[in-house]
């Protein structure tokens, strides 16, 4: 009798990592695996890593130095590094002692085939875009896009939710960033094979789309003497029957067009929320980091966005201790966040990315304790500004659509087991936690805030 070999899989990154992860698990279930919750149970162990930041990195080398001691007492277990990380590193993390397979993200189509070769030759296997810039033929691209298709189910989402892929890669080439030498050239994908997917996707009781792209404001594909962008895309998505809510992630402001705002403003499925990453408020930096806008142009697109889309929530990242960033620079950052009174913002201290212009070039020359104080600077005057404005909620009753159970019960006790503490998004992203039952997940449900705070709103069911 055959085997049942079991996977476990780690995930990394960012929400196209986590794409990834699903479409590859499906594809091995297919195949006959069998999913488990521990890497102690399974048979083959695979990361999907991320390259965005040092520490995701680290994060993996250190899983690895875990792994190379559980192989010496299990050495039929299999390990394979996908994803950013493995693309960016290539054969030289083939030769770390725990790894089996290597395989970027344009391999992803490939992977079951791969760990049946790894299986069958007990030998270490590397798959990468041997020239990542260069965009792959339309053979790969259908080979993913098709690959996406074939896997791509409600099942792999949260209940009621999907992130579709809209486009691939980066041309920005932002001087931090490791995007565009990983993940390729940007490639838009055919909107028919979108709206089929989400139709797929529609079909099977998703309510919530969300289309995804590293630059999805530059989504551009032409086709019979037209060409297809954004705003096209969220049309033909708001006609789809089931769909109810619709977001994109990640705008980048310097490609925003006011074909988008229309959009948003005239469907009403398309959801009043924008993650639009300003990165810093000092023009001086936002120079050296190749974003091509200036904080001006940044706060004008959002007093744009606001009065097209009223009630719009906007979120923001920034990088904290860029090379050269001074104590001026970074007050320029904290006075954008105060005009632009974001609903909230991540913020990150940089740390040199190898191969990046700015590992190249610049010299990291503003100190942990610095980067550390400007981080938490930032976080508080972000907070304040999310704390007063959460205030406008109490009292009002928000539709939320359910994910399910809420992972901090201690935030507001469940009354008991049939009414648990779930947790739910507004549509303007807010996350909302109240006591319901189970059965609301993946539904709307109407909640009345009783409390908030910067980040989270508390309410009863209505
Ligand atoms: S827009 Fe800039 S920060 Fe975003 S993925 Fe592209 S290069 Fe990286």
């Amino acid at each position: 009798m055959k085997m049942v070999m079991k996977l476990h899989i780690k995930n990394f990154g960012c929400q196209m990592n986590k794409l990834d992860s699903s479409l590859v698990c499906s594809a091995l279930v297919e195949r006959g695996f069998e999913l488990v919750e521990t890497s102690e149970d399974a048979d083959v162990i695979l990361m999907n890593t991320c390259s965005v930041r040092q520490h995701a990195e680290e994060r993996v080398l250190s899983h690895l130095g875990r792994l190379k001691h559980e192989k010496k007492s299990r050495p039929e277990l299999v390990v394979g590094v996908i994803g950013c990380m493995a693309q960016r590193m290539g054969a030289e993390l083939a030769e770390h002692e725990a790894v089996d397979l290597v395989a970027g993200p344009g391999q992803i189509a490939q992977i079951p085939d791969l760990i049946e070769e790894v299986l069958a030759s007990k030998g270490t296997v590397v798959a990468v875009s041997e020239d990542i810039r260069v965009k792959g033929s339309d053979v790969e691209r259908v080979g993913l896009d098709e690959f996406e298709m074939a896997y791509d189910s409600d099942a792999n989402h949260i209940p009621g939710q999907a992130f579709v892929r809209v486009m691939r890669g980066c041309n920005n080439f932002c001087t931090y960033c490791i995007v565009p030498y990983v993940r390729g050239p940007e490639v838009s994908r055919k909107p028919a094979d979108i709206i089929k997917q989400i139709r797929k996707l529609a079909d099977g009781g998703v309510k919530q789309i969300t289309l995804l792209g590293q630059t999805i404001d530059a989504y551009e594909y032409a086709e019979g003497g037209k060409i297809y962008r954004l705003g096209d895309l969220l049309e033909e998505t708001s006609e789809i029957e089931g769909v109810e809510w619709i977001r994109f992630i990640t705008s980048h402001p310097g490609k925003f067009d006011a074909g988008i705002l229309e959009a948003m403003a005239s469907l009403k499925k398309v959801t009043p929320y924008l993650h639009i990453p300003a990165q810093s408020g000092s023009d001086r930096i936002l120079k050296a980091m190749n974003r091509r806008y200036t904080a001006e142009h940044y706060l004008s697109l959002i007093e744009k966005a606001r009065q097209m889309v009223p009630g719009i929530s906007i979120v923001s990242d920034f990088i904290v201790g860029f090379p050269g960033e001074t104590e001026e620079d970074f007050e320029a950052t904290v006075e954008l966040v105060r005009k632009a009174r974001f609903k909230n913002s991540f913020v990150f201290k940089y740390s040199p990315r190898v191969g990046t212009h700015c590992e190249k070039k610049l010299a990291d020359d503003v100190s942990d304790e610095v980067k550390k104080e400007r981080n938490i600077e930032l976080l508080a005057v972000q907070n304040a500004i999310s704390e007063e404005d959460n205030l406008k909620y109490l009292g009002a009753t928000v539709k939320v659509l359910v994910e399910g159970l809420s992972k901090k019960p201690h935030l507001n006790k469940a009354e008991n087991d049939d009414n648990p503490q779930l947790v739910g998004r507004t549509a303007t992203d807010h996350i909302v936690v109240f006591n319901g039952p189970e059965r609301l997940r993946a539904s709307f449900a109407d909640v009345k805030v009783i409390k908030t705070s910067a980040l989270t709103l508390f309410g009863e069911i209505d």
